[in-house]
């Protein structure tokens, strides 16, 4: 390993009152010159563990960061887009410390390399140069129906116009892009990077039908009725996980979606404490965007500590430079109403950490008598979200496990129901964006090959996928 490592480049980034007062993308982007310098320092390993091991893409890391060293962004673009359906996407909001960064080699005695920072600085060239068009093959006659339009069903479309099949998108929402559009707030991706991802998809003859909410309009039944051969179910996970706690309808207490999905027009709280409840993105985001709305204190009160956060390192960083105030090792048991009858503050009561859990992190335990107080006039809960299980199991007629998720062959996407397959959050739970993207990709493949040879009992035996579970 080189012994003389230059330190890794600094991502530029917005000044620190404007990350507190707008939602404009904080991280700024790589020069051309940075980019190459940054490049350079990587060692090119022949048995790259970031790919392999890292990145669940497996994209091609160090092929593409080679062609940046030689300064060929077309072509270095062009690579990233081969195993990854929107690397302008993923390399602004993936964790990449836990993923392809953390399995850096060179991150073991240095700075690992941003591989983040270069995916994004190639692809966004690429889009300021003259856009790489999406390919799309001579038509197939075969249509497929895609239910959701967020990462899975991006992904998944833009495979099947690869193939030449026809793909109309539907989604429940008018804005495309499932929680990209609509759930992460634009300090971290702005919704015009997720538009032109959109357009070049468009482009390449996805059709897209918002404000569609399968079940309600059409049913799948109707779908199937002579208008397409295959339905690929990507909802996504919207249901919130709401804890049975006194008070959770009072005024002021908000899901963490709904709280989010304003924008910056969304609830005012300005000149108010907010506490979110909860450790992982959801939550980051959400005190984020109150500091950004104007609150006074934002808070975060979690149960566990801060090593044992499921969220983004990076996030964190900058959640707490931008004043976002953190409680560990609380849990809530109350909101608390004033006399306006708006919730003035949660009871919480201290915990300690216990044995590890099955995914290996400490269970927090009550300590007797710790109850305390912590004031809000906004309370926002982000204690997690599932896919609508009443709805799957009622409309689609498809197995699910005991946590809600549609149970697919993890391979194909193959659903217990013929001609139905599924992929994303609706399958693994609340995940990440690289995930939904690969199971897209994957039952893409697998739908590709039910239209080619109609042989469905080779695509279906049902295997739970993995669950990452870690946003
Ligand atoms: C606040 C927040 C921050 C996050 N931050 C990160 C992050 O920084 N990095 C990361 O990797 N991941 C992050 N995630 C997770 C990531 O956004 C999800 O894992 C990913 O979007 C899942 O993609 P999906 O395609 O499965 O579903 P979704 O993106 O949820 O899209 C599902 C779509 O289906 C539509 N739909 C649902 N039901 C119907 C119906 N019956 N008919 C028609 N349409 C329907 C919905 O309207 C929605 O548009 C975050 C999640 C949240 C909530």
């Amino acid at each position: 390993m080189a012994a003389n490592v230059a330190p890794r480049q600094p991502m530029p980034v917005l000044d620190l009152p404007s990350r507190r007062s707008s939602f404009g993308e904080i991280a700024q982007g790589f020069t051309p010159e940075q980019a190459v310098a940054e490049a350079r320092r990587c060692i090119l390993c022949k048995t790259p563990q970031c790919s392999l091991k890292g990145c669940p893409l497996h994209n091609l890391i160090p092929a593409w960061i080679k062609l940046i060293q030689e300064e060929k962004f077309a072509e270095a673009a062009a690579l990233t887009r081969t195993t990854s359906s929107m690397p302008e996407i993923c390399s602004r909001v993936c964790p990449q410390e836990r993923l392809c960064e953390g399995s850096c080699a060179l991150g073991i005695k240095h700075e690992a390399i941003a591989i983040g920072a270069l995916e994004r600085f190639v692809n966004d060239w690429a889009h300021e140069h003259g856009e790489i068009p999406l390919q799309a093959a001579p038509a197939t006659g075969r249509t497929v129906a895609v239910i959701g339009s967020g990462p899975a069903g991006m992904a998944a479309a833009e495979q099947f116009r690869w193939w030449g099949h026809d793909v109309v998108v539907y989604d429940a929402l008018e804005e495309p892009g499932g929680l990209l559009a609509s759930g992460l707030p634009g300090f971290k991706l702005p919704l015009e990077v997720v538009r032109n991802r959109w357009k070049l998809l468009t482009d390449a003859g996805v059709r897209f039908e918002g404000g569609w909410r399968i079940g309600e309009r059409m049913t799948v039944d109707d779908l199937f009725t002579g208008l397409f051969d295959a339905v690929f179910v990507a909802i996504g996970a919207w249901s919130p996980v709401v804890p049975n706690l006194p008070g959770r309808d009072l005024p002021g207490v908000v899901q963490a979606l709904d709280f989010l999905r304003g924008g910056p027009d969304g609830l005012r709280v300005a000149g108010q404490e907010v506490v979110v409840l909860g450790g992982g993105d959801t939550a980051m985001d959400s005190a984020r965007t109150a500091i950004r709305r104007g609150a006074t204190r934002a808070r975060i009160a979690y149960r566990r500590d801060e090593s044992n956060m499921p969220g983004s390192r990076k996030e964190v960083k900058m959640a707490k430079e931008e004043g976002v105030e953190f409680e560990f090792l609380v849990s809530p048991l109350a909101f608390l109403a004033g006399a306006d009858g708006r919730v003035r503050a949660i009871r919480v009561q201290r915990m300690a950490l216990g044995e590890p859990d099955a995914e290996g992190r400490r269970r927090p335990t009550p300590v007797a008598g710790s109850e305390t107080e912590v004031p809000a006039h906004t309370a926002v809960m982000a204690f997690g979200y599932r896919p609508d299980a009443s709805w799957v199991g009622r409309e689609l007629g498809v197995d699910l496990n005991a946590d809600g998720n549609i149970l697919v062959n993890a391979e194909t996407g193959a659903t217990s129901r013929p001609g139905v397959f599924a992929a994303g959050d609706c399958t693994l739970g609340a995940d990440l964006v690289c995930r939904a993207v690969l199971t897209g990709r994957k039952a893409a493949a697998g739908i590709h090959q039910w239209l080619l040879h109609g042989d469905w009992a080779a695509l279906a035996p049902l295997v739970p996928a993995a669950t990452g579970a870690v946003s």
